[in-house]
């Protein structure tokens, strides 16, 4: 879940975590992940215009002019939702807060990121029905892997017709040896106490920016604007999560809706 193996995370952000699943039920939308944004995009009277890349933000006069798909866009209030490597490009020097890439927790430098290398395996029988996210705990390790799920258990239709999904993360990044699919395979099996070899392997995601680190302390989201009219939000300003990112996303919506607002 933390996505590292040295302890290097907030006490009180596991603690946050170990909470939430104790009181929810960790679950996966039955479209995939984007149903969620599809959800939050539903309700906007706007129009929401997607797979356009922002490339320039500059202040002139009392707003701001943004430059995305060769056009220019004029906006008092810009809420810059990406993650901390292209908030700092798009907006340098602005307080991007967060912890700093050497891990401390003060702001300033774009906050270090952890990576994880996902492997998704079709089965023709799952090797447990059960709903639940396996978790090698074990000191040392038997492998490279730090968790694996049935995914379809969960989620039939992420499966390919007629066969079984599973899932198998390792942590992924500079100075970690990449495992070969055959040693994840290994691991998964030894995991599951079941074969694997008959596992065809359907795609491998190596994600080098899946979440930022979070050391302690564990402190308040950052303010959302970061300067007059320019908002920022994200994990990196909340906590390592989706959870996190909602609830910075509600600071910046509040922020922006202020009643004393220009
Ligand atoms: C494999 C994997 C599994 C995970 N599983 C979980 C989980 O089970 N539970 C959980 O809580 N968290 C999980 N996470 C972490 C979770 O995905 C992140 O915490 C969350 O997505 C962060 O949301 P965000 O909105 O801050 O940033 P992001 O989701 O990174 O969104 C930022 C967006 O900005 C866009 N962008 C960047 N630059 C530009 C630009 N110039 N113009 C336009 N758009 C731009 C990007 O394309 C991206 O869509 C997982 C992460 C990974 C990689």
């Amino acid at each position: 879940m933390l996505l590292e193996d040295d302890g290097s995370t907030s006490n009180d952000f596991a603690r946050l975590l170990l909470r939430t699943f104790a009181l929810g039920v960790p679950g996966l939308p039955r479209l995939g992940m984007q149903a969620l944004p599809r959800q939050l995009a539903a309700s906007l009277a706007a129009p929401v215009r997607t797979r356009t890349t922002m490339e320039s933000i500059r202040r002139e006069g009392g707003s701001m002019l943004v430059r995305a798909a060769g056009a220019e866009l004029r906006a008092e209030q810009v809420v810059l939702a990406t993650d901390p490597v292209s908030a700092r490009s798009l907006a340098p020097g602005n307080d991007d807060g967060g912890p700093a890439a050497d891990g401390s927790p003060a702001g300033g430098g774009v906050p270090a990121l952890k990576g994880v290398l996902t492997h998704w395996f079709a089965a023709d029988e799952p090797p447990t029905r059960l709903n639940l996210l396996c978790v090698d705990a074990r000191d040392p390790r038997r492998g490279p892997l730090v968790n694996t799920a049935v995914v379809s258990n969960a989620a039939p239709g992420y499966a390919p017709a007629g066969r079984h999904l599973v899932q198998t993360s390792a942590l992924f990044g500079p100075g970690r040896p990449v495992p070969g699919d055959d040693e994840v395979r290994r691991h998964a099996a030894e995991i599951y106490g079941s074969d694997a070899s008959g596992w065809e392997l359907v795609a491998r995601h190596e994600v080098p920016h899946a979440l930022p680190v979070q050391p302690p302390p564990l402190a308040s989201p950052r303010p959302a604007e970061a300067s007059p009219g320019l908002f920022l939000c994200g994990d990196y300003r909340a906590t390592a999560s989706i959870q996190g990112a909602l609830d910075s996303g509600h600071h910046a919506a509040q922020a922006v809706l202020r009643p004393d607002f220009g």
